[in-house]
């Protein structure tokens, strides 16, 4: 089959790196990325399947893979070589289009009984992600036993297949994953009835301006946008204030009354939901969140070097958000995944697929998906559909 393949490679990677400080994306043009002709992975056993990805979409996180600026700390949870693509829809040998849950938990890896987490519904926190009969791999995309979405063939357990509805478009079909994501950290951020700032409207940033609209009800929510495009689709998509990344603190300190410290704020609001994740994205969280407030981190970090002093002084909290799982905070209890079928349907999501690739042209792809606000474009997938498999 046709895939773009991630070896093991420190050198390439090094190169990468190197590249993506020219400009980001170029580590697809240096880096241990390839397209090849590889064996199709083989179903690791009789709940398995075979799933002929139509389109995969490109994450910040596969971003940060391909430029060589991934934490050492996944060297443990991935396998190489690897597939990449955790945002999948897909086709079953049937013809019955399904999306991909990715999360390789527990159920997936054969482990009975599973881990307490996962028993409990909250795949996102397995225990186990590196054992069981699968090679270690968080998720599909970084596991080399089950393939991933940037090729023509993944293989996926019964339990991490979600029918697609007739009516649903490929397009808002490949925004669940995405948009599942947004949910969780969502539901898990108390922002109901609060004043709520998104950092950053990237994919994850206009998911969750959409699921606190649709979800969570905060009294205000802020959005802070770099370019036009995110601008738009977040006041759209149900801000109440979008302000350019420079406005953030005068934003907060009006909306919330609050007054001028040094550089930072006496208040601020209640939640920053952060749908960045870098150094100076955490630096701005903890200068406009409110003592006792807190910060929730959906955009996937990296080593960064932060002032923790407002964090103790003023009794921050910052909670990572990673991935989906059951919502507790949702009555009665409901998958994230199926929360967000319903959020990229009735928000209609689709609109935020702004370009589509095939695989021989993935540095373009790459390229586009490390530019994308800048280039006025959000989601950015390969399309599989007319892919030859061989
Ligand atoms: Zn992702
Ligand atoms: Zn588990």
């Amino acid at each position: 089959m046709r895939a773009l393949i991630f070896e093991r490679s420190t050198p390439r990677y090094a190169a990468a790196r190197i590249a993506a400080s020219i400009a980001p994306g170029l580590g697809s043009r240096v880096g241990p990325l390839t397209l090849s002709d590889v064996d199709e992975p083989e179903l690791p056993g009789p709940a398995w399947h075979r799933v002929r990805p139509r389109l995969a979409g490109i994450c910040g996180s596969d971003l940060s893979t391909v430029d060589g600026k991934s934490s050492a700390y996944f060297e443990a949870v991935v396998s190489f070589p690897f597939v990449p693509g955790h945002e999948v829809v897909g086709e079953l040998d049937d013809g019955r289009r399904v999306v991909i849950e990715p999360v390789l938990g527990c159920t997936v890896r054969g482990i009975d009984p599973p881990c307490r987490a996962c028993a409990e519904g909250h795949i996102d926190r397995c225990e186990r992600v590196a054992f069981g009969h699968l090679a270690p791999g968080m998720q599909t995309g970084y596991c080399t036993d089950t393939g991933g979405g940037w090729s023509t063939a993944l293989v996926a357990h019964d339990s991490q297949l979600h029918p697609v509805p007739d009516a649903m478009s490929d397009e808002a079909a490949v925004m669940v994953e995405p948009a599942a994501c947004a949910v969780h950290a969502v539901m898990s951020s108390g922002a109901h009835g609060r004043t709520v700032l998104v950092l950053g409207a990237g994919t994850l940033g206009l998911c969750a301006v959409a699921a606190l609209h649709r979800f969570a009800t905060p009294a205000t929510m802020l959005v802070s946008a770099k370019h036009p495009l995110q601008r738009r689709l977040a006041a759209d998509l149900g801000a109440d204030l979008v302000v350019g990344s420079d406005e953030v603190r005068r934003a907060v300190r009006r909306t919330t009354s609050s007054l001028r410290v040094g550089n930072g704020l006496s208040g601020g609001v209640d939640v920053v939901v952060d749908c960045v994740g870098s150094q100076a994205s955490l630096a701005e969280d903890l200068a406009v969140v409110r003592p006792g407030g807190t910060i929730v981190l959906l955009g996937m970090p990296a080593t960064v070097l932060v002032d923790l002093t407002p964090l103790w002084q003023r009794q921050i909290t910052l909670r990572g958000s990673y991935a989906y799982g059951t919502e507790e905070a949702a009555s009665p209890p409901t998958r994230s995944f199926q929360m967000a079928f319903d959020l990229v349907a009735g928000a209609s999501l689709d609109r935020l697929v702004s370009a589509t690739y095939p695989l021989d042209r993935y540095r373009d792809a790459i390229d586009h998906a490390a530019n994308a606000g800048r280039r006025d474009a959000v989601k950015v997938a390969f399309d599989l559909r007319k892919e030859k498999r061989r």
